[in-house]
């Protein structure tokens, strides 16, 4: 059997395991998540920054590129989107001046897991403190929800970021949540007061944002060697692009790019698509979690599309 018919191979058992139960379940280990949102960042400067942690993820996991038009091209609806499962058309924040009320209509991924298996732990860790009107919304809400104390003079918001990733580091190793949501801010920041999409800061601060990936990664990895009844998803995702001088929230290219990565035992490795967006990811880490899915929802489990349709590997 040669290298190519091994992989088909294996890609079909995988598609056997990988029902929309999740292949974790069908070995009977817990699954677990945690999502990674990057806000702001390019996927293309990740390339050009060959950050290797991010990278690295990519080749391990699924990519997908895709853009969020004509959804609004700003931090409050996008997160509010991949928390959600649903568009701005829905949720209705257009802006970063909101309140719990939409979250009534469309609760969180955090009230959703809770109120469908009341024993998960569920955890959202973060530097935007926006996030937290998200995770704290609702009943249930999210388990612990934090807010990185900004960091003083800390005018690029890499210690801040830091701080939140040893948060993130501190709860996977000490505590293991079902699932943990977290928020690094760093290289919107960037884009916005330090030169924009191509300026070498922007860059800079994706070297920055990587290396704590890294950290959460190896985190990650340690955890599952030392439980090997967990299984771990790692999932990386952004709210949206910058255009090349900075900013965002039009219909560009640069500003409506994003991406997901999924790594984990129930997606392929090395393979890009476009089929995945943010709405996807609320779906997918109730799938994961064995919690029912919501018919109002604007995305869908990406276990159960590629259970569906699978994606073949590189
Ligand atoms: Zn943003």
């Amino acid at each position: 059997m040669n290298r190519r018919q091994l992989l088909s191979t294996t890609l079909a058992a995988c598609a056997l395991l990988a029902t929309s139960t999740g292949a974790a379940r069908a070995h009977g280990r817990r699954n677990k998540v945690v999502l990674i949102g990057i806000d702001g960042v390019l996927y293309s400067r990740i390339e050009q920054a060959r950050a290797p942690n991010l990278l690295r993820l990519s080749a391990e996991g699924l990519l997908s590129r895709s853009s969020v038009a004509p959804h609004i091209s700003i931090s409050g609806p996008s997160w509010a989107t991949v928390l959600t499962g649903v568009w701005d058309r829905k949720h209705g924040i257009t802006g970063n001046i909101f309140d719990a009320v939409p979250f009534a209509r469309y609760p969180t991924l955090f009230t959703r897991l809770q109120r469908a298996r009341p024993g998960l732990k569920t955890q959202c860790i973060a530097t935007w403190e926006m996030i937290a009107v998200m995770a704290g919304s609702g009943d249930p809400r999210a388990d612990v929800v934090v807010t990185t104390a900004p960091v003083p003079d800390d005018p690029d918001e890499s210690k801040t970021d830091a701080a939140t990733a040893a948060g993130v580091v501190t709860a996977i190793t000490r505590f293991g949540p079902d699932f943990c949501f977290t928020h690094l801010d760093q290289v919107d920041h960037a884009g916005h007061f330090a030169g924009g999409a191509r300026s070498g800061n922007y860059l800079a601060a994706i070297e920055r944002v990587d290396e704590l990936v890294g950290r959460i990664v190896a985190a990650v990895d340690a955890r599952a060697a030392a439980e090997p009844a967990e299984s771990w998803t790692i999932l990386v995702t952004t709210d949206h692009g910058h255009t090349p001088k900075g900013g965002h929230g039009g219909l560009s290219t640069d500003e409506t790019a994003t991406f997901v990565i999924a790594r984990g035992p129930d997606f392929p490795a090395g393979v890009t698509t476009d089929r995945f967006s943010l709405a996807d990811l609320t779906p997918t880490v109730l799938d994961l979690l064995g919690a029912p899915p919501d018919p109002a929802s604007d995305g869908r489990s990406m276990l159960a599309a590629l259970s569906e349709r699978p994606l073949a590997g590189r």
